[in-house]
């Protein structure tokens, strides 16, 4: 059965694609030029940004010239749905795009994918087929819980083709093409069982996904939880948020905005971010291992040597400062001398829907453990500059006020009272432990007031202008912000 969802949620969170779709329907089935399909995006409302705006515009104009064989297929307005009943109605169905030769006979599915194109899995790729080559022409129901308005016949498909199309690069690749019969054989091998896995569904997990979940506002096993962005309680759409989202917020909302609907990002990684991500990666395989295990000095990467790899690669001098942040570890491991320790979470992802400020705060500490009961929320960080004197580390690191609201609050289960937060600061030249008790109440102010200080402004920001300055060249999404500092610009101030 489907659900309508009961909360609303703000547009531009849900469906980045939306403004995507909307043009091309008016270029491929209301006959209207590029140009103007694009002008009549002016007239939504809520306004489009202007960053998202830019990135619609690139995209519709380069999907509409990228046809490597214009005209050879024409787009296709209703769905092509299959309804089975086995005891049991339902109806597969793929939101992708549709396409098919003049003479019926080939049918085509094209995925939409931000940045690149990627592959979809087997499972859903089979079920698309299946729907191409075997389903009738679908009209979207009016109402979410009824069922589609089937019409017709599925023709003559000889022939089913999926499509991914890379919509930051223009990118195209192919994932299947082949008879009727061999869409048979395909979803024979992986379509039913995808299918079978969706209709059973398994153990709720909570996770970002939850956002988009229909059956969110009745879910048992997401943790209602007032109160944990500080907020007074508000009506207002629900919002996802996490730690990252605000501080892009506090430097720039625009920026901010345009990380949430995953426009390709470009250079996103500094060399000092990539090192700091393969720390975090070495200590965290070091502290997946059974036990806990305590981490020692042999476990670190051998001097001389390059031990970065993959995406996280650095130049051999960063490297090497790495490999020292590593060895200071070791006297910090917080399985060194460890009380009772009952369980161990290595980047767990816990969500939290504070039901106040109506937003799902996704929060992702670095390790959790409970030791005798209680909680312990541990973050690392890695830098290469010398400790601050005197600064307090709920102001430079905010995701720590978090912590110490949501240990306070109890939000994780276990007894508050043990609950401490750990702050392991690794520095080339030795480290920084801190320990935050989430019960000590001047702590839990000040908790509160700094995530106040960063929620506040997000929650009630509708506009998300941009804030341009010399951080733009570091920027990742400032390719779709009009209003992004010109390089030239900012030389000429220094
Ligand atoms: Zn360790």
């Amino acid at each position: 059965m489907r659900v309508p969802s009961q909360l609303p949620r703000e547009e531009h969170e849900t469906f980045t694609l939306g403004p995507v779709c909307e043009a091309l329907d008016r270029v491929e089935f209301e006959g209207a030029t590029v140009d103007d399909a694009l002008d009549a995006l002016s007239g939504r409302r809520p306004a489009l940004h202007e960053g998202h705006r830019t990135y619609v515009e690139h995209v519709v104009r380069q999907y509409t010239s990228g046809d490597p064989d214009p005209g050879a297929l024409v787009p296709v307005q209703p769905y092509w749905a299959v309804r089975k009943d086995n005891g049991r109605r339902w109806e597969l169905y793929a939101w992708w795009r549709r396409y098919e030769s003049a003479d019926g006979r080939l049918r085509e599915y094209r995925r939409l994918r931000h940045g690149n194109a990627r592959a979809s899995s087997r499972g859903e790729i089979a079920v698309a087929a299946y729907t191409a080559a075997f389903g009738v022409d679908a009209a979207w129901p009016r109402r979410w819980s009824q069922e589609f308005a089937l019409r017709g016949s599925p023709g003559r498909v000889t022939r089913v083709r999926i499509v991914e199309a890379g919509l930051g690069d223009g990118s195209r690749a192919v994932q299947f093409d082949g008879t009727v019969a061999e869409v048979r054989a395909y979803y024979e091998a992986h379509g039913d069982a995808h299918v079978r896995s969706v209709v059973r569904g398994g153990p709720e997990r909570p996770g970002p996904g939850c956002f988009d979940c229909k059956q969110f506002t009745g879910c048992r096993a997401v943790r209602r939880s007032p109160g944990v962005l500080a907020l007074p309680s508000r009506k207002l759409p629900l919002r996802k948020v996490s730690i990252s989202d605000l501080r892009y917020h506090a430097a720039c909302p625009a920026q901010s905005l345009l990380r949430s609907l995953h426009l390709p990002k470009t250079d996103e990684y500094s060399d000092a971010a990539k090192l700091g991500q393969a720390v975090h990666g070495w200590i965290e395989a070091l502290h997946r291992r059974p036990g806990p295990v305590p981490c020692r000095r042999d476990d670190m990467p051998p001097q001389g040597e390059n031990w970065t790899t993959g995406r996280w690669r650095v130049p051999d001098e960063e490297a090497e400062a790495g490999r020292r942040m590593l060895l200071h570890h070791v006297d910090s491991c917080p399985f060194q001398f460890p009380g009772p320790i009952e369980r161990v979470e290595c980047e767990p992802t816990r969500v939290f829907h504070d039901t106040a400020a109506q937003a799902l705060v996704v929060a992702k500490p670095d390790l959790l453990y409970r030791e005798d009961g209680s909680w312990v929320w541990r973050e690392l960080k890695t830098t290469r500059t010398p400790p601050r004197i005197g600064r307090d580390p709920l102001d430079t690191y905010p995701q720590l006020a978090l912590a110490v609201v949501l240990l306070a609050q109890a939000e994780l289960g276990g007894d508050p009272s043990g609950s401490r937060v750990e702050l392991e600061i690794l520095r080339p030249d030795g480290s920084d432990p801190h320990v935050i008790d989430p019960m000590d109440t001047e702590r839990l102010a000040k908790a509160r007031a700094v995530l106040r200080r960063y929620a506040g402004p997000w929650r009630e920001d509708r506009a998300w202008e941009a804030r341009p300055g010399g951080h733009c060249r570091q920027c990742p999404v400032s390719r779709w912000c009009p209003s992004a500092q010109d390089p030239a610009d900012a030389e000429e101030k220094e």
